[in-house]
């Protein structure tokens, strides 16, 4: 046995290693239980260690440091930060749009105190929950009226359960979709009460398809925003106008899904237009429902804004009470539609027009200027270069279209087992005190720089990257 390893009978007890006096300051930050614990677990260890025949360092002291170091990584909240240079705007594994300051503030506040959630202040009585931000939404959609629920999966199977419950709702083949994360449409209509009724073919829906669906027992028809796909080649689909017409014509009502739902003309910021909700409202869909953070770029919520007399009913479904939106959601929400109100200063407050209306000149000098640090942090092994690269939305908005973009890639150095060096070197970036989140594409690890916007932040965090266990 080494000479200055103790023996097992030597590890300190955990009373001892808790009176020093770094035990004891830990106490005063995490309590005592999970001071114990880690005590514990830093003996435990340290026992672990010496039996398996490794030098250890195992005074009081020593302990005491392994637990405060213990105590530290399991005091990091689970929901932390993370670098999103992933170069998807809106991942949802990322917790999609980051919401504007002023929806932060408005959040805060409602956490911190009472607000007027369900009471009408002119009246003094009891009031509707949805008016916070009633009429923001017609405002801003041409609607008559407008409900919110929790997310756009909600608003969709509270609209069909309303309309079509025990009756049948047509939708196009082409639009039968399934977005990421099990919302599939057939299975949703299915959990609705809904009798799913397919028309047309895959590439190919006419009016006439529609048109013979059409029967006494037609609850409504769905048209579906092909969020995450696109049908080219020989196609053919329906105008939502020639639809409304027909559904119209057998006093049927027509609910269009729009999934992301932008309230603004997205080509004003260079990028490809995408019918707003207005647009869809001002076609003549009764019913129209988005989400609250996809490009509107506000917290989780889905929208269902159309027809008085069927916002009416959707408020009357039980169903509404169990998708309904909390007093925190619903203030963030109200701040982030406020900010439509001043289109000029839209993409500098909302964080993800922002982002996906960031020039492509801008990003690439941040890479320039990021790369030392990054080159440094990585070490010799890997070789670091400035690149062109292409960013995507996400969450289904605008799948087809890709955004010119740059960033840093990062190449192993050697030849031989890059792939090996590339998942070490992800790991590292994802073990980092604020994990950051890149991509491997073309045998390198790529950091797209465009939702990168506190560069002091991550070049102090780069500080800590420690690639295959090295520093
Ligand atoms: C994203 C999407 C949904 C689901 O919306 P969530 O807000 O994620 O629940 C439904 N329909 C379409 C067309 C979508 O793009």
């Amino acid at each position: 046995m080494d000479a200055g390893n103790p023996t097992l009978s030597r590890i300190p007890s955990v009373d001892e290693v808790l009176k020093t006096p770094a035990a004891q300051e830990a106490v005063v930050r995490f309590g005592r239980p999970r001071v114990v614990e880690a005590i514990r677990h830093a003996t435990a260890a340290a026992r672990e260690a010496l039996a398996a025949g490794k030098t250890v360092a195992a005074s009081v002291e020593a302990l005491a440091g392994d637990a405060r170091a213990w105590l530290e990584a399991d005091a990091r909240p689970n929901a932390r930060p993370v670098f999103n240079l992933t170069g998807t705007v809106l991942h949802t594994n990322l917790g999609r749009a980051i919401v504007a300051e002023a929806a932060v503030e408005a959040a805060t506040l409602a956490m911190r105190e009472a607000i007027a959630l369900e009471f009408d202040l002119a009246q003094g009585k009891r009031g509707e929950r949805d008016n916070l931000v009633r009429s923001l939404l017609c405002e801003l959609t041409g609607a008559e009226d407008a409900t919110v629920v929790n997310n756009n999966a909600a608003a969709v199977l509270l609209a069909l359960n309303t309309l079509a419950k025990g009756k049948e709702a047509i939708v196009s083949r082409g639009e039968l979709i399934e977005i990421g994360g099990a919302f599939r449409m057939p299975e949703i209509m299915a959990r609705a009460g809904t009798k799913l009724v397919e028309v047309g073919t895959t590439n190919r829906t006419h009016e006439k398809d529609y048109a013979t669906a059409i029967n006494p027992k037609t609850g409504l028809i769905l048209k579906v925003h092909t969020s995450n796909y696109r049908i080219e080649g020989f196609t053919k689909s329906v105008s939502g106008k020639a639809i409304a017409a027909l559904a119209h014509a057998s006093d049927v009502p027509l609910l269009n899904d729009l999934g992301s739902g932008t309230l603004v003309d997205l080509a004003q910021y260079g990028l490809t237009h995408e019918q707003t909700v207005s647009e869809a409202v001002a076609e003549g869909a009764d019913l129209v429902t988005f989400s609250g953070d996809k490009l509107l770029g506000g917290p989780q919520a889905g929208f269902i804004v159309g027809r008085k007399d069927l916002v009416a009913r959707l408020n009357r479904n039980p169903m509404k009470r169990a998708l309904r939106v909390d007093k925190i959601r619903l203030a963030a929400i109200e701040a982030t539609l406020r900010l439509y109100r001043d289109p000029d200063r839209l993409a500098e407050r909302l964080p993800t027009l922002r982002m996906m209306a960031r020039p492509v000149a801008d990003i690439e000098a941040a890479a320039q200027r990021l790369l030392p640090a990054v080159a440094t942090a990585v070490g010799s092994g890997f070789a670091a270069s400035v690149i062109a690269c292409t960013s995507q939305i996400g969450s289904g908005s605008l799948p087809a279209e890709v955004i010119q973009s740059a960033g840093i890639a990062l190449r192993p150095a050697g030849a031989r087992s890059s792939g090996r060096a590339l998942t070490a070197l992800a790991d590292g970036f994802r073990t980092l005190e604020r994990p950051v989140i890149g991509r491997v594409e073309n045998d390198a690890f790529v950091l797209d720089l465009r939702c990168l916007e506190d560069e002091a932040a991550f070049v102090r965090n780069l500080a800590t990257l420690r690639i295959g266990g090295r520093r």
